[in-house]
């Protein structure tokens, strides 16, 4: 029974190391109808505004997996980044890239490197909410959403379950960003509550990232959200030898795609220099993803023999360590001869028949009292704020009072300091005061109401609640 999957070749070195890869999965005996798929720079330049022609949603969504090589994602405005567009459209939530070291064949500073990076891949910054709100201010929206922490976090704990790993480390900045990372480091010890088999711990990610640059052995698995994901994943896959060497998945309930970390390096396009291994590495995962661990696990031992051989491409020779420099069609062929065979130092892997870690997802919806108390406001105005102050501070909508006015942050009325910087966005607050009295929507679109009265330039609004009669806003 062959598996449907998706393949597209992408663009720069994408054909070069798609076709070592499947050469290499053909000749390992997996069982794959392959369906193409055209995406990237051609379709870009088409006017494809995500990089792909949206027939071919159907294509993807009825095979089990999309195994992509690099796309180059032309230069200029209005392109809209297709990974990004494949992974929300399709819900392929969790990215996993295991970032491993393969010393003394591929140098290293950490030799006992074996990290798994499980990236939340939604929501975060990279949800593409932005907005430029004034000539000089843009804003990027970070959104942390209850369900897409639990769903990442679930999985994290159960592919260390699946894969016999013993912690899971969370990464966040939850002591600056107290709700959105604190949301996400709340439902991290919840749930970890449920896997009492594996070990859990916290750390704020700058800290973290330090330790995991210098220490990385003293991690096992390390979920985080998305921007921090994609950061130290690069960084990881770096630090084990080389970003050429990892692969990544990600992971859906209805569909999962399959591809390298690198770009398409257009620079070493043609010339069958690219080191296929991160792509190789990435067809691994999906074999395993639908079934087939057998190829997965002759592919991946044969892939390890043929490092422990020194037979290497440009990217990780190195003079006294490798014996032959190849290119990515010799590097296929020379795993091909290998195939059988089991690496000799480095840990042989296995596959064991069960395929991937089976999640249910269950929501714990949050229940709490919840409460209008107030309004922030937004203006755009560049001058100094004793121009505006006296236009709003007499505002007045039922209980609705102002009580602050910040700029960047930092409370400028009432008590403000001159020092401070100020830029053209100011953000002026309404509450009842201390009481957090509840007000109605009337009265806080009353109070645009009255912005508009004085002819204030509005940007935007932000309306503030109490949950269980705590102030939920910053
Ligand atoms: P890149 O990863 O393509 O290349 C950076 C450098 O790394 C290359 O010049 C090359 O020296 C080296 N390199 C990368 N992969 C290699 C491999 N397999 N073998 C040997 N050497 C390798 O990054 P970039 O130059 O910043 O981006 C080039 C293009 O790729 C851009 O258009 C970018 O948008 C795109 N990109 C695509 C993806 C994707 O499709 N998933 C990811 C990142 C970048």
């Amino acid at each position: 029974m062959k598996t449907p999957i998706a393949v597209a070749a992408g663009d720069g070195i994408g054909p070069e190391i798609m076709r070592a890869t499947l050469h290499v999965l053909n000749a390992a005996g997996a069982q794959l109808e392959i369906h193409d798929v055209e995406i990237g720079e051609k379709m870009y330049l088409k006017g494809f505004a995500t990089g792909m022609d949206p027939k071919m949603w159907d294509t993807i969504r009825n095979t089990k997996a999309f195994l992509k090589a690099p796309i180059t994602t032309p230069q200029g405005g209005g392109f809209k980044s297709l990974n990004v567009t494949v992974r929300t459209t399709l819900g392929l939530y969790a990215n996993v890239r295991p970032c491993v070291s393969y010393f003394p064949f591929v140098e290293t500073k950490h030799p006992e490197m074996d990290v798994v990076i499980v990236r939340e891949n939604e929501e975060d910054l990279y949800a593409g909410i932005e907005y430029r709100q004034s000539p000089d201010v843009c804003c990027s929206l970070k959104l942390i959403s209850r369900p897409g922490c639990e769903k990442i976090v679930r999985y994290a704990f159960e592919y260390a379950r699946h894969h016999k790993r013993k912690k899971v480390t969370c990464f966040t900045k939850d002591n600056i960003m107290k709700f959105s990372d604190g949301l996400f480091h709340k439902v991290f010890d919840e749930i970890a509550q449920e896997y009492p088999d594996i070990l859990n711990e916290h750390w704020i990610v700058d800290i973290g990232a330090a330790k995991l640059a210098d220490t990385p052995e003293v991690f096992d698995v390390v979920v985080m959200p998305n921007l921090y994901g994609d950061i130290l994943s690069d960084v990881a896959a770096q630090i084990a030898g080389s970003v050429g060497l990892a692969g990544s998945a990600n992971i859906g309930d209805r569909g999962a795609m399959f591809e390298a970390i690198h770009g398409s390096a257009p620079r070493r396009a043609g010339q069958n220099v690219a080191n296929p291994s991160g792509l190789m590495l990435a067809a691994i995962q999906m074999m395993v993803h639908i079934g087939q661990p057998d190829v997965a696990e002759r592919f991946h031992n044969a892939w390890l023999r043929t490092l422990e051989e020194g037979i290497h491409t440009y990217d990780i020779f190195k003079e006294g360590v490798s014996k032959k420099k190849v290119g990515t069609s010799e590097f296929g062929e020379a795993i091909i001869k290998n195939l059988g065979k089991k690496p000799e130092q480095l840990n042989p892997v296995v596959y064991e028949k069960a395929t991937a870690p089976k999640i249910v997802h269950r929501h714990a919806p949050s229940s709490a009292n919840r409460h209008l108390v107030g309004l922030d406001v937004y203006l755009y105005h560049s001058g100094p704020l004793s121009d505006f102050i006296s236009n709003i501070s007499h505002i007045n909508v039922g209980p609705l009072r102002l009580q602050a006015v910040y700029n960047r942050g930092v409370k400028l009325w009432p008590q403000g300091q001159p020092e401070t910087f100020c830029i053209e966005q100011w953000r002026c607050r309404f509450t009842s005061g201390d009481n957090m009295a509840q007000v109605s929507q009337n009265d806080v679109i009353q109070v645009l109401h009255a912005f508009d009265h004085v002819k204030m330039d509005v940007t935007k609004s932000e309306f503030l609640y109490t949950f269980d009669g705590k102030p939920a806003f910053s």
